[in-house]
């Protein structure tokens, strides 16, 4: 039996690769330093490996912003517009890669950076490749190369981990022309090809091929091209693993097994079951890996459970099983042993990555020694001592928290009457003109804020200080947006760190680490908070900052909150519950502030739900429970108030085409999405589907410093007005406006209230 690895992080338990990268993008530093401090990560993370037992070194799972950008260099599928130039136009460089993900051309000016989007159902985003009807591969690039002799001269074996051609395929966007990305197959396959020759000729032994692809629904001209492809690359000289990971590919055994590849890993925690089928499926010779340690959660997993589980397949299969974790630790903070401030119960039960291999080890050694069953009993009570002791503190809010989901019936997820009453109700209320306007939420986050909350973390400014000039801060906002001729205000968020982590400090049950960083793309990295218990609210979160904003003015200013899908989606939950259990504990407490919020005289509320997507199931034929659940949860944090309360929700991204039944059925009075950097494509979901409450489509793309002129936006609301009937529209940004300067939001929304004031005197 083998110990492996599919992936580790690169960042570094400091995040030393951040900081590196953006000290070159800075000028700081130079490329070789840049390159050393990435050589001394590789170095560190492949000893931890070995020590740990594991026997082939994943090498490619390295990367300087993104593993898929560092193969679509490998491959030479840059883009034109980031291309070298002259002489080395079809040489790609480091600076190459960095001028993609960073959005610059060879001469400095800007060139769009390629797209990003998030990699399956993680919270990573890699680069989306882009291809041209006549794209050409080759071999471009040097880094995996170089990084294969790098493990090798340090004595280990190396085995190169990168995504399969078809799953590479499958990602990419074809640009230029519509064309059958299949149709570009067999040229990668050659380039693949010669890829795996040139690994062979390094010595390698081992490939391993991610096509996370299997994991969904595929078509069957995907699921031919699996096979052509694996049939094509028969004849290579290395051995290759064809890894799956994500979810169960038992909808496509019969495919899978029949691929003449050597070797086959399955992540067997989000789908133990398929197991028994592959293993009964196996081809003589084959390998079998065994994704047991979870890759994407936190938590110390039973050695003792997965080694019962697996130990029959063990022996049947005795050196053709690896054991491994379920997907590349990639999606797993680096370090626990650095944690200094987690209670020694809590830290008990987690494992970060290299604990993980650790987990392995154990297991290893479990499964040829089986242990004697009096130690065995001895690890089983210290794990079920320690929850104990963790329910004993909290027993009284948990059992509330228990009974009154258990209470819970229909009506505690509906509004008292329908829309059209509300929204008669409300408009009787608030007076709002045609087509209001607002904003997300945050302001700018000045270097001062950032400051400020840094030295009262410090304990060096003292906590009324802090607040005292927030409150500030906070007035200020208020008078700006007074200034502009905004219709519905925000306080700012300025008090407000993360969106999530502000609300989990203040809720039960959640717990923070020091250095839990997971990368989230490029140099960017989200620290997410820990879900370990019931979950509650003891005392009010928003309501001070709320009132205070409002007493500032006439006009409402909306009361700000991140609603349960989101803080679920960007947490690491526990797994002892179902995540619909743990959505609908949040629910409960996001809609006890919704209450308070309201009966402090805050008339319209925001629950914010920008991950409500992400959460969508790799296979379309599980989306409906996963939506059933997840706008539940929604309802029944908004549905405590009365019908005169104005219910917002947000949501970040643009593809609504396919959900758009479920986001009408949570019933939000208002909702503002993303639009404008797909200039209102998305409003073609509204084509076939009355969306029936209001909505705001932001006509302004925060994610970039420029700002939009009032002919752009009134050109988009436009756009917008003839899907949508003009009284269901609000003008809003596309986004919070956190990221941005005062210097680009001022001009940008004189711009936007003044758009809507020439479309109110031309629609109205
Ligand atoms: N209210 C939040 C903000 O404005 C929403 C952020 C988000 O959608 N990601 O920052
Ligand atoms: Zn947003």
């Amino acid at each position: 039996m083998q110990i492996a690895n599919l992936g580790f992080p690169r960042i570094g338990r400091q995040r030393e690769l951040k900081f590196a990268q953006e000290k070159y993008w800075r000028g700081e530093i130079t490329k070789a330093e840049l390159k050393l401090v990435a050589a001394e990560l590789r170095k560190t993370h492949w000893e931890w490996q070995a020590q740990a037992g594991v026997s082939l070194l994943p090498v490619g799972d390295f990367a300087f912003y993104d593993q898929v950008l560092t193969l679509s260099a490998t491959l030479n599928a840059i883009p034109e517009r980031h291309r070298n130039e002259g002489a080395e136009s079809n040489k790609v460089d480091l600076d190459t890669l960095f001028r993609v993900a960073r959005g610059r051309a060879p001469s400095g000016k800007d060139a769009p950076a390629g797209e990003m989007t998030k990699y399956f159902n993680t919270n990573y985003h890699y680069i989306v490749p882009e291809l041209t009807a006549d794209q050409e591969f080759s071999l471009a690039y040097e880094q995996f190369f170089e990084e294969v002799s790098e493990a090798q001269s340090l004595g280990y074996a190396a085995k190169p981990v990168l995504l399969g051609p078809v799953s590479y395929l499958f990602l990419s966007k074809a640009v230029g022309s519509e064309f059958d990305k299949l149709s570009l197959l067999p040229k990668l396959i050659n380039t693949y090809a010669a890829l795996l020759a040139r690994f062979s000729d390094q010595g390698v032994d081992w490939v391993q091929l991610e096509e996370p692809i299997l994991a969904l629904e595929l078509d069957s001209d995907w699921q031919s091209a699996i096979t052509s492809t694996y049939e094509a690359l028969k004849e290579t000289q290395v051995n290759v693993l064809l890894a799956s990971y994500y979810g169960t590919i038992a909808h496509h055994q019969a495919l899978v097994s029949a691929l003449p590849v050597a070797g086959l890993h399955l992540d067997l925690v989000t789908a133990p079951e398929q197991l028994a089928v592959f293993a009964e499926n196996l081809q003589p010779q084959q390998v079998l890996s065994l994704g047991v340690i979870n890759g994407r959660n936190v938590w110390a997993a039973d050695i003792d459970l997965i080694a019962e589980r697996i130990s029959s397949v063990v022996n049947d299969l005795q050196g053709r099983v690896w054991i491994a974790p379920s997907c590349s630790l990639l999606h797993s903070p680096v370090d626990l042993d650095v944690e200094a401030k987690l209670t020694p119960e809590l830290k008990q039960q987690l494992s970060f990555a290299k604990q993980k291999l650790s987990e392995l080890t154990q297991l290893k050694a479990l499964l040829s020694t089986p242990a004697d069953s009096a130690e065995k009993g001895l690890i089983d009570t210290t794990i079920a001592s320690c929850v104990a002791r963790r329910n004993a503190r909290d027993a009284a809010a948990d059992r509330q928290v228990i009974e009154r989901v258990a209470a819970l019936n229909s009506d505690d997820y509906e509004r008292d009457t329908a829309f059209a009453n509300r929204q008669t109700i409300q408009q009787q209320k608030y007076q709002l003109p045609l087509l209001p306007t607002t904003t997300i939420g945050s302001f700018p986050q000045t270097p001062a804020i950032r400051g400020l909350r840094s030295r009262w973390r410090k304990g060096e400014i003292t906590e009324d200080f802090y607040n005292d000039q927030l409150r500030q801060v906070t007035k200020d906002t208020v008078d700006r947006q007074l200034k502009l001729g905004i219709d519905v205000l925000v306080h700012g968020e300025a008090e407000r760190n993360d969106m999530v982590e502000y609300f989990g400090e203040q809720l039960q049950g959640f717990a923070f680490t020091q250095f839990g960083w997971v990368q989230s793309y490029g140099s960017r990295c989200v620290k997410p908070p820990l879900i370990f218990g019931d979950v509650s609210r003891p005392v009010a979160m928003t309501v001070e900052w709320a009132e205070f904003a409002q007493s500032l003015t006439e006009k409402p200013v909306k009361g700000m909150l991140t609603g349960p899908v989101t803080i679920l989606h960007w947490s690491f939950a526990r797994e002892d519950i179902s995540r619909e259990q743990i959505a609908t504990q949040i629910g409960l407490a996001i809609r006890d502030e919704v209450v308070d919020l309201q009966n402090a005289g805050i008339g319209i509320i925001q629950i914010d739900e920008p991950a409500f997507r992400e959460g969508l199931p790799l296979k379309k034929s599980d989306w409906e429970a996963y939506l059933k659940w997840a706008v539940d949860a929604f309802k029944l944090s908004a549905a405590g108030v009365t019908d005169e309360t104005q219910i917002h929700t947000h949501m970040c991204y643009s593809e609504f085409n396919e959900t758009i039944a479920a986001i009408a059925a949570m019933d939000a009075d208002v909702i503002t999405i993303e639009t404008s950097r797909s200039r209102m494509e998305l409003l073609t979901a509204f084509e076939d589907f009355e969306y029936p409450n209001e909505i705001g489509p932001g006509v302004y793309d925060i994610h970039t410093p420029n700002i939009p002129t009032v002919d752009e936006m009134v050109e988009l609301i436009e756009k917008a007005a003839d899907k949508i009937a003009v009284r269901q529209l609000w003008v809003n940004p596309d986004c919070g406006l956190k990221t941005r300067t005062w210097d680009e939001v001022e001009p940008a929304l004189k711009n936007l209230v003044q758009a809507t004031k020439v479309l109110r005197r031309r629609l109205g």
